[in-house]
């Protein structure tokens, strides 16, 4: 079966996932597909609603290898970071935000092991940005009020320039990005 990226406005983005009951050849070859998918778009995360599918499961490499995490917990953070953050599924926007610098994050590996991770800086917020996504929260509703004006305005301009808006994500990777600071 054929996934695809999911992008802003489609209401599965919006869903609170499921917490995975059990870790099969199925879920197995999802997150084999999503690894597919990130690696290809490219990105360094992706959470499975951004597919369609409302599990509580994401896959990331930030360079140091292929990971899977499922039913994520934050244990711990601390400490505030900037950085402009990206969504796959809010392309062609980076949005420089504050959130803490440090992570503990606890879940179960693919093996069904539970692992406990400590992240710092870029693995840190892209762990707090993909569990957002299992929360159903996106980049939006961690914006400034400004920001949120500024983004929403830069995205729809970004869309409506598109006669199909189906092949949306692809059309607008060929631009260059717009970044929204932080004031
Ligand atoms: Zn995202």
């Amino acid at each position: 079966m054929g996934y695809e990226i999911r992008t802003y406005g489609d209401p599965v983005l919006k869903s609170q996932s499921l917490v995975i009951e059990n870790i099969d050849d199925k879920l197995v070859r999802l997150t084999d597909a999503m690894l597919d998918i990130m690696y290809d778009a490219p990105g360094i995360g992706l959470a499975a609603p951004q597919i369609g599918v409302q599990k509580q499961l994401f896959v990331y490499d930030i360079g140091d290898g292929a990971e899977v995490l499922i039913n994520p917990v934050v244990v711990e953070s601390s400490g505030e970071w900037v950085y402009e953050e990206g969504c796959l599924s809010i392309p062609g926007l980076y949005v420089e935000m504050v959130r803490p610098k440090e992570i503990l994050l606890k879940g179960i590996n693919i093996n069904g092991e539970e692992v406990s991770v400590e992240a710092d800086e870029l693995l840190a917020r892209l762990f707090q940005h993909e569990l957002d996504h299992l929360n159903g929260v996106l980049m939006f509703e961690r914006m400034t009020p400004d920001q949120r004006t500024e983004a929403l305005a830069e995205y729809r301009r970004l869309t409506e320039a598109l006669d199909d808006p189906s092949g949306a994500r692809e059309k607008i990777k060929s631009q260059e990005p717009k970044v929204i600071k932080l004031k």
